[in-house]
């Protein structure tokens, strides 16, 4: 994934849009999805307000065995009704080799997690395949780590590859993570590859995701993956650091101005 190997940036082409090209891309949607109504009217908000692809986990990988854990194969079946509904592209996360195939078949990006991000087998099997994979730094892997994962696919054959910055941990606590900005021109000048940002896992506290969606445009990122949730007080996951319909919007008019102005 090196730039000295391969000194043009990587552009994915995925379902007629291109990524790591000029145009900057949103990954919007809810933490987990819950329902049909959430998904459905989640998808049609963040496209309307200029998302081009939607997110929502339907294997959840929970820090607690008690916590939701995502509502699976029936997850997967209404993602790809949001899709069918509003042409936005689809990413999840895919939790495990046993459920590659069922998650790979409803998905146009495969979402690694940072959890799994040095989850070899894992990492392999995605390399296997070619479909692109949205690959999550580990919340304590450095940046050289992050970019010997994606070797790790990219070693297999597959080439579609984004790397995402999604929040490190250190000493603070006042935030869920702290939004490592830095990676992104190191991962630029590193790697060929395409780098998103996280800034809803990344900070972790709703009303300050906005100013780091700001920044993570303002550093040269090729997109971010923003949380979304029709009612955050009532999210079954992450509802703490997701952003209701109009804030979502308000948040993307700054972001486009800023994108335009690169
Ligand atoms: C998520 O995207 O909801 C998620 C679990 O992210 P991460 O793997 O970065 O914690
Ligand atoms: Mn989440």
């Amino acid at each position: 994934v090196s730039r000295e190997v391969k000194p043009d940036n990587t552009q994915l082409n995925i379902g007629g849009l291109t990524i790591g090209g000029a145009a900057f891309h949103v990954i919007a949607g809810p933490c987990s999805v819950e329902s049909r109504e959430q998904i459905l009217s989640t998808a049609h908000a963040v496209k309307k307000a200029g998302a081009t692809m939607l997110r929502g986990g339907a294997f959840k990988p929970r820090t607690s065995p008690y916590e939701f854990q995502g509502l699976k194969g029936d997850g997967l079946a209404l993602l790809a009704e949001a899709r069918q509904e509003t042409g936005l592209l689809v990413t999840t996360e895919v939790k495990d080799t046993a459920t590659l195939d069922a998650v790979a078949e409803h998905t146009d990006i495969l979402q690694i997690g940072a959890r799994n991000m040095q989850n070899f087998s894992l990492l392999e099997a995605v390399g296997e395949r070619r479909k692109p994979v949205l690959l999550k730094r580990g919340m304590s892997a450095t940046i050289k780590e992050l970019l010997m994962a994606a070797e790790y696919i990219v070693a297999r054959g597959n080439t579609q590859v984004i790397l995402c910055e999604r929040g490190i941990r250190t000493f603070e606590t006042m935030t869920r993570n702290t939004l490592d900005l830095n990676a992104v021109p190191m991962l630029k000048a590193l790697s060929h590859l395409p780098v998103f940002v996280d800034p809803s896992h990344g900070i972790g506290v709703r009303k300050a995701v906005p100013a780091m969606m700001r920044a993570a445009t303002a550093v040269g990122a090729d997109g971010i993956i923003v949380e979304v949730h029709p009612d955050p007080p009532r999210a079954k996951s992450d509802g703490a650091q997701s952003l209701d319909f109009s804030e979502f919007e308000k948040s993307m008019n700054e972001v486009r101005a800023i994108a335009q102005a690169m």
